[in-house]
């Protein structure tokens, strides 16, 4: 029997539905997990792979698949989307171009290819923590929005409406690009604020044509100066016409950065000039959101992932059940979170099928632009979707999370 290999990093949230999935398919699954050299050999019976040394990486992977055959190669999370390229190219298995990863991996490099084809999406300038940031902020337009390349999860993402608060966020984006990469100067993107409405839209691309599986509006206006997310709801409840004109944006813009194959998760806007895209990406959507999919008779979207990698049949594409949501309970402020009340007053809520607070206790808590994590999740179903945005709005409120500021022991 082939296997599938699944590339994915230690903390990846994605991992375990990839797992459920393939045991209700029967498809023998192999993680390897990204390792960097120095950590290499800590716990035994794991396969581990450098992700960022893509030559070795992908030596190893090809003896793997002469002891075990490979049907197909999934990156579970970015990290793994190059090397995912590069060694299914070696095996000779249908991939994805790596300026695909590149482009998921890089704002300026899926900036670039945006622009080439032609795919609507903001103006931007490629700009250093070096240069003279008060010249800088002469020259671009406001709003605008101030980013490093290679964060996600709206890290280090801030807007700015004037030249002052443009100094700030890039200083603010060099301090935390610093601390996570070491001394600057750090590349970061600044380009022009898209007004509107968000959403979110899951698809299954084959031989470079784009299924939607699922549209989610995002209701919480993201305005920012920091934009985290908060809630997703499905089915969207923009018109067809606007529905059908976001998934040509998306196919276009899959298009333009090499996507042929395997899942889509691509953020737009929609404002009264058509749909913008944000960002995109050659995996399926972030956290434990895709828990409000099931299609056809009970299928997760990593079953779906699944079956078209390693070529089994798909039996339904179409969305099962009726509306579903989650919410993504941001961080508010800093502090310590010493305790949560409410909890199973939030799950009584009518509609609300798990509240998971993700947060561990007694650690410290770091809000966006900074930080990378969420306090946990609200998972909701309903007939309709603002049934099921209202039933994660009263969750949240039935919730109390006691964060005291972190006292220095000094
Ligand atoms: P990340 O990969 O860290 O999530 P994104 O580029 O997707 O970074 O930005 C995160 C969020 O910030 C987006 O979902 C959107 O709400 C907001 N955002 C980013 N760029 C723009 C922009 N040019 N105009 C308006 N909002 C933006």
């Amino acid at each position: 029997m082939q296997s599938v290999l699944l590339l994915t990093t230690p903390s990846s949230y994605r991992l375990p539905a990839f797992l459920e999935a393939a045991e209700r398919l029967g498809v023998a699954a192999i993680v390897a997990e990204d390792t960097p050299k120095a950590l290499a050999g800590r716990v035994p019976g794991r396969v581990e792979l450098d992700f960022a040394d893509v030559p070795a990486a992908t030596a190893a992977i090809l003896a793997l698949a002469a002891e075990r055959p490979l049907a197909a190669l999934i990156a579970v999370d970015d990290s793994g989307a190059l090397l995912a390229a590069r060694a299914s190219a070696a095996l000779g298995l249908p991939h994805n171009s790596p300026e695909s990863a590149e482009a998921a991996r890089d704002k300026h490099v899926m900036r670039a290819a945006f622009a080439r084809a032609g795919v609507p999406s903001p103006a931007f300038r490629l700009c250093s923590t070096g240069d003279d940031l008060a010249a800088l902020a002469r020259e671009v337009a406001y709003p605008c929005v101030v980013k490093p390349l290679r964060l996600n999860g709206s890290r280090g993402v801030i807007r700015a409406d004037d030249p002052a608060s443009f100094v700030a966020a890039a200083r603010r984006v060099g301090r935390l690009l610093d601390r996570l990469e070491g001394p600057g100067p750090h590349s970061f993107l600044a380009e022009d604020f898209i007004p509107g409405f968000e959403v979110a839209l899951e698809g299954l691309i084959d031989d470079g044509r784009l299924q939607v599986l699922a549209l989610f509006d995002k209701p919480d206006p993201l305005d920012g100066p920091f934009f985290e997310e908060t809630i997703y709801v499905t089915p969207s409840r923009l018109a067809p016409e606007v529905q059908a004109a976001i998934a040509e944006t998306a196919a276009r813009a899959a298009a333009a950065v090499g996507l042929r194959r395997g899942p889509l998760h691509a953020e737009l806007r929609v404002n009264d000039r058509g749909p913008w895209m944000v960002e995109l990406a050659g995996r399926s959507i972030g956290g434990l959101c895709s828990r409000t999919l099931r299609f056809g008779t009970d299928a997760s979207l990593e079953e779906l992932i699944l079956r078209q990698a390693a070529g089994l049949p798909i039996e339904a594409l179409s969305r099962a059940g009726s509306a579903g949501g989650v919410m993504m309970i941001p961080i508010a402020q800093p502090g310590v979170l010493r305790g949560v009340a409410g909890e199973e007053r939030a799950r009584e809520v009518a509609g609300v099928e798990s509240v998971e607070i993700t947060a561990p206790l007694h650690y410290p808590l770091v809000p966006l632009p900074e930080g990378d994590s969420y306090l946990g999740f609200i998972f909701a179903r309903g007939a309709a979707p603002a049934e099921v945005e209202a039933a994660l709005r009263a969750a949240h409120a039935r919730l109390s999370f006691q964060v005291l500021p972190e006292i220095p022991l000094l």
